[in-house]
């Protein structure tokens, strides 16, 4: 795969994503109805349908599989494979080549790590395809339903029964699979209200969920339990059970390490700390965007879908 071909398409989706989250503060009724189809939401579907789909060994049989909504790790073995989270449904074919890339093994086993699109949507295919779905309780509750996420102004709808997961745990779940004793554990509220942590212990790899984006500001999801608190402490609940040895799976963003989540903390810390500030001053909304409160740290995390701003009015909802 062409490296170079796949930055610049990155870079290009990155582009277009952030100037419709960035108009999402400014505009949101005007810009992001959900029967416009240039949407963010419609624009990360369409980038989907044609983006690059990147797969990395890391260690052991475990690959990340990236281009498709979240990252997706994949346990390989004679048992056939274990996915964290399937990606967008429209990817399917070329995340179907990718999974074929790495060996001719069915799919057996897919855990979700929390309920959004752009790591569920795959579930039906992948289901089809041979595979138990996991998840925690709230997560299958979420995909049972109807969402109306605010922030992009679009409403989720419920997947298709063959999509939904049909084995739930409440706080943990440990899958005996190819060798590997995953550990499947939910956080407090964070991102969603029904995150979960996956880690591979002979590997040594976490998948985090939601709860980081390498070098990115991250979505917090209100509409189902989210909170800029819940996020640090799950930043920080993620920095104090990796070593120097881990590798990290972000949800979105590249491979990482425990560094990369002492500096996510760090800045989730901060940003939260100036925007209360500000807020307890009797600053609106408005007013907090344009003191910038997240300015030093836009040019490393503002690279995404989401901006500074954004970020900023997400920090403002909570505090
Ligand atoms: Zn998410």
């Amino acid at each position: 795969m062409n490296s170079n071909q796949t930055n610049i398409d990155r870079r290009s989706f990155l582009r277009t994503t952030g100037i419709f989250a960035a108009g999402a503060i400014l505009a949101p009724k005007i810009m992001l109805g959900q029967t416009k189809p240039d949407g963010p939401v419609q624009m990360i579907y369409k980038s989907a349908a044609t983006a690059k789909i990147n797969v990395t060994k890391l260690r052991g049989n475990i690959y990340m599989v990236e281009g498709s909504g979240g990252n997706i790790a994949v346990l390989d073995g004679p048992e056939g494979k274990l996915l964290v989270d399937a990606g967008i449904d429209v990817s399917k074919e070329h995340v179907l080549t990718a999974f074929n890339s790495i060996s001719k093994n069915p799919i057996k086993v897919l855990i979700n790590s929390h309920w959004h699109f752009d790591h569920t949507s795959g579930n039906e295919w992948v289901h089809k395809a041979g595979a138990t779905i996991i998840s925690q309780d709230i997560t299958r509750e979420h995909l049972t339903k109807k969402i109306y996420q605010p922030e992009w102004d679009y409403t989720f709808q419920p997947l298709p029964k063959a999509g939904l997961p049909t084995v739930t745990y409440k706080k943990e779940h440990i899958h005996h699979f190819n060798g590997e004793k995953v550990h499947v554990k939910i956080y407090q509220p964070a991102h969603t209200d029904g995150d979960s942590s996956i880690y591979f212990p002979n590997a040594d790899i976490l998948h985090v969920a939601d709860t980081f984006w390498n070098a990115y500001y991250p979505f917090i999801d209100y509409a189902t339990g989210g909170s800029i608190d819940g996020m640090i402490k799950a930043a920080a609940y993620n920095v104090a059970r990796t070593n120097n040895h881990t590798i990290v799976i972000p949800g979105h963003g590249a491979i990482g390490n425990r560094e990369h989540l002492v500096q996510f903390h760090e800045m989730l810390a901060t940003i939260r700390e100036k925007v209360s500030a500000l807020k307890k001053q009797g600053r609106t909304l408005n007013e907090v965007i344009a003191a910038k409160p997240t300015a030093s740290f836009d040019p490393k995390f503002g690279g995404f879908v989401i901006t500074g701003d954004f970020f900023t009015k997400l920090v403002y909802t909570g505090v």
